[in-house]
């Protein structure tokens, strides 16, 4: 077998099964081999019943306090009963494994393992495995991986998978050069795979991660010096001077800008004049007012009778950044313009013939903007907005639509200015480190679960108020639907205890794009009071009147992501709230949601995390929410990019186009890599 196969030449993997792998995007071995573990299920000691907590994975070991009792609930047939030892007791339940009832015995000992989750208020550990004894002191201590899925295919057919891949594929020579691979002390590519698949202790884990994180910014940081070579200081067509409507639309604000804004505006102003292409980023913490620049910049191009365009990675965020466009910019005779792929055939087919007439003077909209059959008239200004979203390659696509385009991106991952010129080589950087003034701070709490009522009373009071809730659940594995069954049943606990007044909805990653868009519509329009979501909780959308959101489990995420969520707040005048809730108020959780609380300020935040724990140790959490890269997470492996890239500069000065024999290998592994899609 070979990593270039087709993965239905994996025994056991037929032609449903590889559909279901392809909708994971895993059509040949090599790319199966590369889905790599969400996180690892650490199989632990046995603990005693009184301290389990909720949201973890617990053994434990003792009797039935009584005897099992089985209810049919619709057409589940539900099993039910008291677990303890000689500390406490707890309840444990059975989904629809009737015969359970026949086997389970009073007054036998068992071992069992499974997840501790609070229903109805009480803590109960839920459809658990039996374990033997055998069982028990085999498994203790090590970890296994798990898969993020798809419906229909299971963890254990994942892990099989990969399993027979591991063994059965053929290794190819390691794609580093060794004398590099020596250098920054990494085991060979080969060993990293085995080991991040079926790590057998978080030492060996570590090693093989560390290989891999760098071997994904190296050929990051490869990609983008060629990327440069390219366009290092062009000339620009087009030279923008004329400057009244911008004018103009700076007095019709209703805010002043403030001085972080007014400087990005400023060095943009310059750039789009100075007769040069521009290639500029402009980072700002959420909620920092980057849209507003991104109009004047579009603004700009389009009184000097030229085009501009703008890209978001949602439909949602599309249609936002357009009413709010027009609204400012149909008074001064500026036409905008809407293009995204759920709009019908006709309203497309309409909205091509205005950008390619020239009709259309700014045209906002979602990939759709970059598909082939979409001509712009005259195109001097591309920017993309939430730009984490999309690839190096994609935003290639969209300069090519014009003719050599300045090119403007807007960022809101904190960086510091040292990993922003790894990250961002090839653009020059503007930063809006300031919030709008009259902003209230949020006000944030750090709280275990006993807190929970009281926030559900919270929440009522400020829907009551007129004002609007987010509620973030993280994903639980334990079945592939578990995503939506949590943010469900999250939703039916809380339309319980709530009045019923109060309208919540739910909104998850598996639901249709079309109702995910209908769910965010009807909580921007104030349909809906409280939406329960998982973290598709689109980046960038604007709801200034939400003035709460609640994390549960904060635990589970890394600060800079809790920092994303809390963005989607504090928005407007009103004060505003964040409620991190966690499930494990251990002492080393609680000190690092101490650091969120104490701050509003992302790039301290994100700085105080590492300091806290160091790198290395945020095991199975990534530390940015962003999916940056595959692996490597900026932060946590800040060392890694450095070396990274400094073995990259190293490549610059000896064999850049990779011409040398010795770097043949390397040379395929870059075409493969530039041709795929690179996320920066
Ligand atoms: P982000 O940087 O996260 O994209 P937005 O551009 O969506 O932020 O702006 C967030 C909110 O702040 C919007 O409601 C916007 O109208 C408002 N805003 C932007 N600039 C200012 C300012 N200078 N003063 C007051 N409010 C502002
Ligand atoms: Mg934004």
């Amino acid at each position: 077998m070979k990593a270039s196969d087709s993965i239905r030449t994996i025994k056991g993997i037929g032609e449903k099964s590889g559909e279901l792998f392809g909708k994971l995007g895993i059509t040949t071995v090599e790319e199966l081999l590369a889905f790599y573990p969400r996180e690892y299920d650490l199989f632990t000691a046995i603990q005693p019943v009184s301290s389990v907590r909720e949201g973890e994975t617990a053994i434990l070991e003792g009797s039935f306090a009584a005897r099992p009792k089985m209810a049919s609930v619709r057409n589940l047939k539900i099993i039910t009963c008291r677990f303890r030892d000689s500390t406490g007791q707890i309840l444990v339940s059975w989904f629809n494994m009737p015969y359970l009832m026949r086997s389970l015995k009073m007054g036998m000992r068992y071992i069992i393992r499974g997840r501790i989750a609070r229903k109805n208020g009480v803590l109960q550990m839920v459809q658990p495995k039996l374990l033997t004894k055998e069982e028990y002191a085999n498994q203790k201590g090590k970890l296994s991986p798990v898969y993020p899925l798809t419906a229909g295919l299971t963890n254990h057919a994942v892990a099989k998978a990969v399993a027979a891949a591991l063994k059965e594929c053929e290794a190819e020579s390691d794609f580093l050069p060794l004398e590099l691979r020596k250098e920054y002390d990494l085991q060979s590519h080969k060993k990293a795979v085995q080991t991040i698949h079926f790590p057998d202790s978080k030492e060996s884990y570590a090693k093989a991660r560390r290989r891999l994180v760098f071997e994904e910014f190296f050929l990051f940081s490869l990609a983008l010096r060629q990327v440069r070579e390219k366009k290092h200081s062009a000339a620009s067509p087009h030279c923008l001077k004329k400057q009244e409507k911008t004018k103009k639309l700076l007095s019709a604000l209703p805010y002043t800008l403030t001085s972080g804004q007014e400087k990005a505006w400023k060095e943009i102003q310059g750039d789009l004049q100075s007769g040069y292409v521009m290639n500029r980023l402009v980072q700002g913490d959420v909620g920092s007012g980057k849209t507003v620049v991104a109009m004047l910049a579009l603004l700009l191009a389009a009184e000097n009778g030229y085009q501009g365009a703008i890209m978001v990675p949602t439909e949602v965020l599309a249609k936002q950044h357009y009413e709010e466009f027009r609204k400012y910019l149909e008074p001064l005779g500026i036409n905008v313009v809407l293009l995204t792929g759920s709009m019908t055939a006709a309203a497309k087919r309409e909205a091509g013939r205005l950008i390619e007439g020239h009709q259309a003077d700014i045209i906002v909209g979602t990939h759709a903007l970059i598909q082939e059959k979409v001509s712009y008239a005259d195109l001097a200004l591309v920017v993309t907005d939430e730009q984490h979203r999309f690839g190096v390659r994609q935003r290639e696509q969209f300069s090519a639509k014009g003719e050599a385009p300045h090119m403007l991106v807007m960022s809101a991952t904190p960086i510091p200015r040292t990993l922003a010129i790894i990250l961002y080589g090839d653009l020059d950087v503007s930063v809006i480190d300031v919030l709008p003034s009259e902003r209230l701070p949020i006000k944030n709490c750090a709280v275990d679960t006993n807190y929970r009522p009281q926030a559900y009373r919270f929440m009522e009071k400020q829907v009551q108020e007129g004002h609007q809730v987010y509620i973030i659940c993280p994903m639980v594995e334990e079945s592939e639907n578990s995503e939506a069954e949590n943010v469900m049943d999250y939703t039916n606990t809380l339309r319980e205890v709530l009045p019923p007044s109060i309208h919540v909805e739910y909104l998850h990653g598996k639901m249709r794009p079309a109702l995910k868009n209908e769910i965010m519509e009807a909580f921007a329009s104030g349909e809906i009071d409280i939406l329960v979501s998982t973290t598709v909780i689109e980046v960038g959308i604007n709801v200034p009147n939400a003035t709460v959101m609640m994390i549960e489990n904060a635990e589970r995420f890394g600060l800079a992501q809790l920092h994303q969520l809390r963005g989607r707040v504090g928005r407007g005048a009103a004060q505003s709230y964040c409620i991190f809730m966690a499930g494990n108020p251990s002492k080393e959780t609680m000190e690092r949601l101490r650091i969120i609380e104490g701050s509003n300020d992302g790039f301290y935040v994100a700085g105080q995390d590492l300091k806290l724990r160091g790198p290395g140790d945020l095991f199975g959490i990534r530390q940015s929410g962003d999916l940056l890269f595959r692996l490597g997470d900026i932060y946590q492996d800040a060392k890694e990019l450095q070396q990274a890239n400094e073995a990259a500069s190293s490549f610059e000065k000896k064999d850049i186009q990779l011409l040398c024999k010795k770097h043949e290998r390397l040379k395929r592994k870059m075409a493969q890599y530039t041709g795929g899609e690179i996320t920066i």
